[in-house]
């Protein structure tokens, strides 16, 4: 029950904080009593009744009043704007789920009880250009004494996936297109005759980037004759073009999804977008028309909520709310196609219908990405205490992160690195590659038992001003790790031996690396 509920009897007043009461003044027998409510509960907001208020003492002590409370329930609700169309649907747990057709003022159809938390989910989109989402995280909050009226849901034109145009409106006629043929191997000066446009398209608009996977028998040679793009002869990957044209004699398919060419005319490749929007995250999921992925938007919404929460909770910090966008590997522009882009934004390459297979489903390949780069959003916040070069640090703390909040896997933490080292035969200092010098001595924290939350919490907390390059794990770096892992670790562990087991050469003692430091 909620706190605060005072009776009165007789000008006495009497707080009560359990199931009993009882009133210290006492009434002579045959003389009248009679008991009210002076103040309801609070927190939760709570409104109370009493049976058998009043009567007369008889000669024992009068216990049958009883107090009967109920927790008071208030309504949850916002405003709209921007909304064109119908088919905008929000979902709360307490609150029940809500069509909204018109802008202005909503109330969710269930009151919600004090004391509960209401977390308003854009669950349906409109029919119309826009989609809707939380603004910011006004969507959720702990009901009080009093009705929730301040829940914002904008609507707005969609956007391009990361680092793309839309091409409508003349945006891409700044860019080229890409041009490539495709010829047998043993004839690379082949004269196509026939040649398509390919259309990348996200919800029929044409967008400025992607990639392109060329199927057909072996044997074919693939070449750049204009345009800006990564050409092998199996991939073609763009990043600023409106259409890209294949000329080719050659019987191709294109993409992960195997689509035919158009011959003289255009080939579009139709991918469409589901928006997902909460408090904690917008999440919007792209996939090709002809994929089926019934459950894929809602589960990846779910648990990459949880998966920010649950990081936000183990470190104690927040960042910008997260914006992710979940795409396939056509709509892949720069590298492997996994970014945090340090403002809320982080896309996720997901893959492709083969690669997901194998993999046991959408969630085991767009997860781990997802809690790391996730992690990385949540580094970017921490600022200026790490200096120099804090790099490798970062990837190393984004996949202990994802590992200790559980949506990461061990083996991709370590102890086997991205370049087939491994972290305990050959020693930290022997790693090259970014994220193995980030993993490597974190993963020596974890063999120890030491990774816990409030170690990861600690390193979004640091005690000093840092400035060491990560990336490098020379003896100056050593007794930065070894003052940061000790503080971190706390009651006065020593961490010497973890950096000993990983190779890594530091002072001798905590306050020994300390004083070398000049901290
Ligand atoms: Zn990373």
């Amino acid at each position: 029950m909620g706190s605060g509920l005072v009776l009165k009897s007789n000008g006495e007043l009497l707080t009560v904080a359990s199931d009993a009461f009882v009133f210290t003044q006492r009434v002579a027998g045959g003389m009248p009593y009679a008991i009210g409510i002076e103040t309801q509960p609070r927190n939760p907001s709570q409104t109370c009744a009493i049976e058998h208020e009043s009567g007369v003492v008889a000669n024992a002590d009068a216990m049958d009043t009883i107090v009967k409370c109920t927790t008071d329930r208030f309504q949850v609700g916002g405003q709209v704007t921007g909304l064109q169309g119908s088919g905008l649907t929000l979902t709360a747990e307490f609150g029940g789920t809500l069509a909204i057709d018109a802008n202005g003022s909503f109330v969710l159809p269930d009151a919600v009880p004090s004391g509960a938390t209401y977390d308003v989910a854009v669950t349906g989109q409109p029919s119309g250009a826009a989609v809707c989402r939380v603004v910011g995280r006004s969507g959720r909050g702990v009901v009080a004494d009093a009705s929730v009226t301040n829940i914002d849901i904008a609507c707005a034109a969609r956007e391009p996936p990361p680092m793309m145009r839309f091409c409508e409106d003349r945006a891409c006629d700044d860019f080229a297109p890409v041009v490539v043929k495709i010829c047998p191997q043993q004839q690379p000066q082949c004269v196509p005759t026939r040649s398509t446009r390919i259309h990348l398209r996200v919800d029929g608009k044409r967008v400025s980037g992607g990639l392109v996977t060329l199927n057909g028998t072996a044997g074919l040679v693939t070449i750049l004759e204009s345009g800006g793009a990564q050409v092998s002869n199996t991939i073609l990957q763009w990043y600023a073009a409106p259409y890209v044209v294949v000329r080719s004699n050659a019987n191709v398919t294109f993409t992960y999804y195997d689509l035919s060419p158009v011959w003289g005319g255009a080939t579009n490749v139709d991918f469409e977008s589901a928006l997902r929007s909460n408090s904690t995250l917008d999440a919007t999921f792209y996939r090709h028309v002809s994929y089926a992925t019934p459950t894929a938007a809602a589960d990846l919404f779910a648990d990459a909520t949880d998966a920010v929460n649950t990081e936000e909770h183990m470190v104690e910090m927040t960042s910008e709310k997260i914006d992710a966008h979940f795409v396939p590997t056509e709509l892949v522009v720069s590298g492997e196609g996994n970014f945090s882009f340090g403002n809320g934004m982080v896309s996720i390459n997901y893959g492709n219908p083969p690669y997901i297979e194998a993999m046991g489903g959408i969630l085991n390949t767009a997860m781990p990405r997802f809690a790391h780069e996730t992690s990385h959003e949540l580094f970017n916040e921490i600022g200026r205490p790490y200096g120099d070069n804090s790099s490798c640090l970062n990837e190393g703390v984004a996949d202990a992160l994802g590992y200790t909040s559980g949506f990461l896997p061990e083996n991709e933490f370590g102890p086997m690195g991205l370049r087939g080292l491994d972290f305990e035969l050959d020693g930290c200092p022997a790693m090259t590659e970014m994220h193995d010098i980030g993993n490597c001595p974190l993963w020596f924290v974890k063999k120890a038992g030491l990774l816990t939350p409030s170690f990861l919490r600690s390193l979004f907390h640091p005690q000093h001003d840092y400035a060491f390059d990560s990336c490098a794990l020379n003896r100056h770096t050593g007794n930065s790790l070894l003052v940061m892992y000790t503080e971190a670790a706390g009651d006065g562990t020593n961490l010497g031996p973890v950096l000993d087991a990983a190779g890594i050469p530091h002072a001798a003692t905590y306050q020994a690396a300390k004083s070398e430091l000049g901290l």
